[in-house]
């Protein structure tokens, strides 16, 4: 009692509501300010943006016959493709290792092609990777590469069949990260927070695997943002600009080739020497199969000059404007344009992140 009756009065905050006062989880102690961003024009290095595979039904992973050969699809991940990379790449080889072949052709070098490639490596296969592009020129790149699912289907979808499959996906691509934490991979730990008018509660994409969030829960007066309520809890970032070049690395090391190349229907795929092709296109699953249901969203960000005392994420739900701190640059985003197929910034837009940024930050104590 006299512990937080002089944290109270040290921070000149009311002492956390006495539901929460004992038995466990413990105590919230009130946040009392963190490292603000350094917002300003001059500090923006520069903007980009990418289109987000999404399917309302949710990501695909499934064999099919191809001719002579068999076909795995692993794409439609939507805004959350480095979230499930590991886990959605497990699921693609559990379908290649029912098949009697172990000499694939993975399609594709984002961050589902490199997972899933470095996953069929690991379990004895000898793989060539094919793609249009290879980092950093993928949406992959584009990506600020925080764990959290987002957009991967319609809200309706989450409770359907597609949920166990994303279940089992987020939950073994959470435990695969883990002991990649470190420098070698650009993975981390980071507190997330998300702020907004009401009690922060578990988003409907995070209730899928309510273990994976533990929120830890903040009213007026207890935590730094300006806004009434906060919640957060820890996760991971998985800076793509470091963790995709590791990827390469390690998949040419392990005796992996890559070949730049573009294909332009199923016919053309039918031409490769492997008998066991990995379809990981992302968007361009919708041309080469004729998957009409996959949809681009359109995300935008600005990049602020890196900042090493920022250790943390927040979003506001209600605005849908996130910070995200990477080693290459502070990520502000965030935007969602269903339907919207160029990658150009566009103005309006830039001033809606930034302006609506600034408020945040500004607004800080
Ligand atoms: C602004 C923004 C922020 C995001 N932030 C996050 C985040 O914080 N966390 C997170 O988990 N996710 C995030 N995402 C989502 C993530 O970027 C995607 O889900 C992910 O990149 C999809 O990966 P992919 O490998 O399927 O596709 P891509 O990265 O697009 O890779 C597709 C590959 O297939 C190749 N290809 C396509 N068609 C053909 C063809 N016909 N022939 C040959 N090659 C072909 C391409 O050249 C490329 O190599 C974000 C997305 C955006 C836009």
């Amino acid at each position: 009692m006299l512990k937080s009756a002089a944290l109270a009065g040290l921070v000149g905050l009311v002492p956390p509501s006495p539901a929460r006062v004992g038995g466990w989880p413990p105590t919230v102690v009130p946040v009392v300010s963190l490292p603000r961003v350094g917002i300003a024009p001059e500090r923006v290095i520069r903007e980009a943006a990418g289109l987000r595979p999404f399917r309302r039904s949710g990501f695909v992973v499934r064999a099919e016959s191809l001719g002579e050969k068999t076909v795995v699809h692993n794409y439609g991940h939507g805004g959350c493709g480095v979230t499930l990379s590991w886990g959605t790449a497990r699921m693609a080889l559990s379908l290649g290792l029912a098949t009697p072949h172990r000499e694939a052709a993975v399609i594709g070098c984002g961050v589902i092609g490199l997972t899933t490639a470095r996953m069929l490596q690991d379990h004895g296969f000898t793989v060539t990777l094919y793609a249009a592009a290879l980092p950093p020129g993928t949406t992959s790149d584009v990506a600020a590469g925080v764990f959290a699912v987002t957009e991967i289907a319609g809200p309706d979808q989450l409770g359907g069949p597609f949920l166990p499959q994303l279940q089992e996906a987020v939950r073994f691509a959470h435990r695969y990260f883990q002991p990649l934490v470190g420098q070698s991979y650009g993975v981390r730990w980071v507190t997330f927070w998300m702020i907004g008018p009401k009690p922060q509660t578990q988003p409907p994409d995070f209730a899928v695997t309510p273990e994976i969030y533990p929120l830890t829960s903040y009213g007026p007066g207890e935590h730094p943002f300006p806004a009434r309520y906060a919640a957060s809890f820890p996760t991971m970032i998985a800076e793509t600009n470091v963790f995709l070049p590791r990827l390469l690395s390690e998949f040419t090391a392990r005796g992996g080739r890559i070949t730049v190349r573009a294909f332009s229907s199923r016919q053309d795929l039918a031409g490769l020497a492997e008998p066991l092709l990995f379809n990981c296109t992302g968007l361009g699953a919708r041309a080469l199969f004729g998957d009409e249901e996959l949809v681009p969203v359109k995300g935008q960000l600005t990049v602020l000059r890196p900042q090493e005392d920022i250790d943390y994420c927040y979003l506001d739900g209600q605005e849908f404007l996130y910070m995200f701190p990477r080693s290459d640059g502070i990520v502000l985003g965030g935007s969602h344009e269903a339907g919207v197929t160029t990658t150009d910034p566009d103005p309006r837009v830039t001033a809606r992140i930034f302006n609506g940024h600034r408020k945040i930050i500004n607004g800080m104590r």
